[in-house]
Order: structure tokens, then C-alpha cells, then sequence
């Protein structure tokens, strides 16, 4: 989330006089610090960020651990994120304080009452973090993610959860292989968004989580305006949100080319390449022969 999210927090620590401190890039050791401090039950993203936690927690005062609870109004982010500090803190010893505050962040009210506590935490000037606060609003409503890089050979929607979709070790380098390809991209930032809630509307039950919203109906609302060739879906083992929208897009889209490749710490590159590479294969015999549906040709590995 510190993809999406870094103006925001830099700005505002920044602002209030702390230095600060980042982990390095997700690479072997980090992983394998996470396998060894987090519970086996856990999905990947939750096993790397206890191996960032390990990695650093000996160079800081204390460790802001974000327990984001909403992003926008009606909607919840996975639990996993509400009980991140309590699992860190539980998991990995002689760990510094950590920032315990819910994090809602669907209000600028809401926002700065947790800048106001966590900010309390390092001055008690309130004008200081105010003004932090403020500048970090500024900072972060100027920054836009996403990849929206789209081709007039193949392009594919690329789709999971942002901590997945921008860490190139986590994903085995995926946007780096499919650009050498020639592969357009495009991620659910750029998806149209009044088709994308319109088609999250249609759903007899409205799924309850901002992840679940935004790639089912971005996903759809590409197929529906044929803006993608296909979508490749990057899904962490374990993730029960990720089983919802992979099969809620799938029951959507009829027989739309998908591949679905599932990670986890056990997930060999060899394999991934391969499946790459035959998903890709597929979706070029397609355009030179114009079939339109093809069956039987969603992949999960
Ligand atoms: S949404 Fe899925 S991948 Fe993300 S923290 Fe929750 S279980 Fe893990």
C-alpha cells in the first residue's frame, strides 16, 4: 500500500521532523525473515511485510504499521490489515513501539485523527501537525499510480492487489516480461468508472470490500468496452477475497481469456514464465485467426 500511499506518509512524517527510515526492496532474505516469523496460514503479502518489519525494526524509534481499516465510504479493506500490529507485535520479538491507531481513510476528518494520534506520538505542537497534514493531503491528491500503457497488438488488464501488482520480486518481474513481449498493460486505475460501478451495482449482493470493487469492476468494465485481449490476474495462495473476484470475474465474462497464477514462497519463476508464455501464445493464434470466444482457456497454476 506504500506504493499507492508514500506521498501521503512521507509527507506527513516528513512535515512533523521525522527522519525515515524505508526498508529495502522485497529480495530473498526479506522473504525468508517473513516465512520464519509469520504464521504458515498466512497469505504472501502478509509473510513479506513481517520480513520488512524483521529487516528494519533495530534502526527506528518506532514503526508506523498502518491498521487501515476503510479506504472509502461502505466499504472494508481485508481483516488481515486490521490485525496487522497485534500479529507484528505477537510474531516478532523486541520489536519498538508500533502505531496502533485505526486508520479510516474515507474522510480527511477521519485521516487526521489518525495523523493527530500517531503525529502525538512525536511532537506535541498540534499547529505542526496540522500543517504536516494538510501538506501531506496536498501531496498525495497530486500522485497517481497505475500503468495504463495499452498496445495495438495485445493488450491484457493486469490485475491484484496493489502490494502484488508493485513489488517486482513478489511478481517474478512480471511487467518488465510482458513489456520485453510487446504486451500493452492496463491496471484498474485507469478503468472507466462509471461502467466499473454500474457493474459492481448489477451484483445481487455488493461485495463489501474496496479490493473486491475495484478489480471486478474494472475487470468487467474492460471486457464490456473491449478495451483488453485478456486479463492476467496475480493472486496470492490464500487470499479469500482474491477466490471471490477471480470467480466473480469469471462468471461474468463467459469464456474471456484469463490466467490466473496464484503466488506464494513456494512459486518457481520457471513455472511462471512458462504459463506466461502459453497465455500469450493463445491470445496471439487468437487475433490472427479473430475467434471470438474460445472455450476452456481460464489457466490457474
Ligand atoms: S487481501 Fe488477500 S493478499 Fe491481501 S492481505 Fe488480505 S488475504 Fe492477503
Amino acid at each position: 500500500m506504500y506504493s499507492k500511499y508514500h506521498p501521503f506518509f512521507e509527507n506527513f512524517f516528513f512535515g512533523l521532523g521525522a527522519d525515515i527510515i524505508n526498508s529495502e526492496n522485497t529480495n530473498k532474505r526479506i522473504l525468508n525473515l517473513g516465512v520464519k516469523h509469520c504464521v504458515d496460514e498466512a497469505c504472501l503479502p502478509v509473510k513479506i511485510y513481517h520480513g520488512h518489519v524483521a529487516s528494519i525494526k533495530d534502526q527506528c524509534d518506532f514503526l508506523v504499521i498502518p491498521r487501515i481499516m476503510q479506504i472509502h465510504n461502505y466499504e472494508y479493506i481485508c481483516p488481515k490489515f486490521c490485525g496487522l500490529p497485534e500479529m507484528i507485535m505477537h510474531s516478532i520479538p523486541n520489536i519498538p513501539p508500533v502505531t496502533l491507531e485505526p486508520l479510516y481513510m474515507h474522510s480527511n476528518k477521519s485521516l487526521y485523527k489518525w495523523c493527530l494520534s500517531v503525529g502525538s506520538m512525536i511532537t506535541e505542537n498540534k499547529r505542526k501537525i496540522r500543517d504536516a497534514f494538510e501538506h501531506a493531503i496536498t501531496a498525495q491528491n497530486s500522485f497517481r499510480t497505475g500503468i495504463n500503457n495499452p498496445n495495438n497488438k495485445i493488450t491484457v488488464m493486469l490485475a491484484g492487489h496493489p502490494y502484488i501488482l508493485n513489488d517486482s520480486y513478489i511478481n517474478m518481474n512480471i511487467i518488465k516480461k510482458l513489456n520485453d513481449k510487446g504486451i500493452g498493460i492496463i491496471t484498474e486505475e485507469f478503468a472507466p468508472s462509471p461502467l466499473a460501478d454500474s457493474q459492481v451495482k448489477k451484483l445481487i449482493v455488493k461485495p463489501f470490500w474496496t479490493f473486491c470493487r475495484n478489480l471486478y469492476g474494472a475487470a468487467t468494465a474492460f471486457y464490456q468496452e473491449s478495451k483488453i485481449n485478456g486479463i492476467i490476474y496475480l493472486s496470492s495462495f490464500a487470499c479469500g477475497i482474491d477466490s471471490v473476484v477471480v470467480d466473480l470475474i469469471r462468471l461474468n465474462t463467459g469464456d474471456f481469456p484469463m490466467l490466473v497464477i496464484k503466488l506464494d514462497e513456494h512459486t518457481g519463476e520457471a513455472g511462471v514464465d512458462t504459463r506466461l508464455e502459453a497465455f500469450i501464445d493463445m491470445l496471439e493464434r487468437r487475433m490472427q485467426k479473430n475467434i471470438a470466444t474460445f472455450s476452456s482457456h481460464s489457466t490457474v497454476i
